[in-house]
């Protein structure tokens, strides 16, 4: 038994209508926690717990540790979950509706994160967000389950924040025999930390994030994610926020799925005409999901966006 669950993987009818080629959904939307954080969040406390520890002390920008929090009830380990000002209201009441300490401090994640660190006792474990190889490992099971379900995509979606699920989605392209497949990197304008660094070939930390995609929100990449982009064809790709929050609104009408702005980039990435993906037999989109938005948010976002 794991703490996440094997999640559905639909070809979407009118995606792939739109691209002229299948188009396949990887619904981590469906985790219990709401995202697919709880594959590597999971795999983490898991192991932190089978070592004896005591309580779980995460930084998070809402979704890892809505995770956190998760895997610690499950477990019966106390967690202590450590967000920034910037985490919306509903992302608090999940995380204290299962049961976590929740403290609020500073601005930005990165303020948020030396705080939990200065936390850190001899028996409690670090529940980072993006950047742990376990984490990655964790995250890598949700190629396993593609792999188990079928053929080779042509080429693989995801929404990059720190990068850890492309460190994981590319371990698990790895694990199965398909190095080959390219992997489209998507970021919001303003939270582009990714596409920035790998352009200039060393890492480039944003000054300040202005996306609304706020899970994307780290303003540099993990080490682990800029070593892949030189071992794996990767493409960066940067939407707006407007394309974002209109993706995501979209799939809420034609999948009846709700998503943060973070993972309609994602799904935005397939209107741009991007050559990989017109050249791609078949696409996979990480549907990475996001429980801090409710859908009149999305709708304001877009009234506000236009
Ligand atoms: C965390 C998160 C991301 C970004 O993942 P990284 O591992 O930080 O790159 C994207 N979308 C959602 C919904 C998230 O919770």
């Amino acid at each position: 038994m794991t703490l996440h669950i094997s999640t559905p993987f639909v070809q979407s009818q009118p995606n792939s209508r739109r691209l002229g080629k299948p188009v396949w959904l990887k619904m981590e939307a469906a985790q219990p926690s709401g995202s697919f954080k709880l594959r590597g969040v999971g795999a983490l406390c898991e192991a932190r717990h089978a070592a004896g520890v005591q309580r779980f002390v995460a930084s998070s920008g809402g979704n890892a540790g809505l995770a956190a929090a998760y895997c610690g009830r499950e477990l019966g380990v106390p967690v202590v979950v450590v967000v920034p000002e910037s985490t919306p209201s509903r992302a608090r009441d999940l995380i204290r509706l299962e049961g976590s300490e929740l403290i609020v401090r500073g601005g930005t994640w990165a303020e948020a994160h030396e705080f939990a660190l200065s936390l850190i006792g001899p028996r409690d474990a670090f529940v980072h967000p993006f950047d742990d190889p376990l984490i990655w490992q964790g995250h890598a099971t949700l190629v396993d389950e593609i792999a188990a379900s079928g053929p080779k995509p042509g080429a693989i979606v995801l929404a990059v924040g720190g990068g850890g699920l492309l460190c994981g989605v590319l371990e698990g392209l790895q694990r199965n025999g398909w190095s080959d497949v390219p992997v489209i990197a998507v970021e919001t304008d303003g939270a582009d930390c990714y596409a920035r660094s790998v352009a200039e070939g060393r890492p480039v930390e944003l000054a300040q994030i202005t996306s609304v995609a706020t899970s994307l929100g780290a303003r540099r990449p993990c080490d682990g994610a800029l070593r892949w982009a030189q071992r794996h064809e990767i493409h960066s790709v940067v939407v707006s926020d407007k394309q974002a929050v209109e993706a995501a609104i979209r799939l809420l009408d034609e999948h009846r799925v709700l998503v943060e702005p973070a993972c309609g980039a994602a799904l935005a990435a397939l209107d741009c005409d991007t050559p990989v993906l017109q050249a791609a037999s078949s696409i996979a989109v990480v549907v990475c999901g996001g429980a801090t938005v409710t859908a009149q948010q999305l709708l304001d976002f877009a009234a506000r966006l236009d």
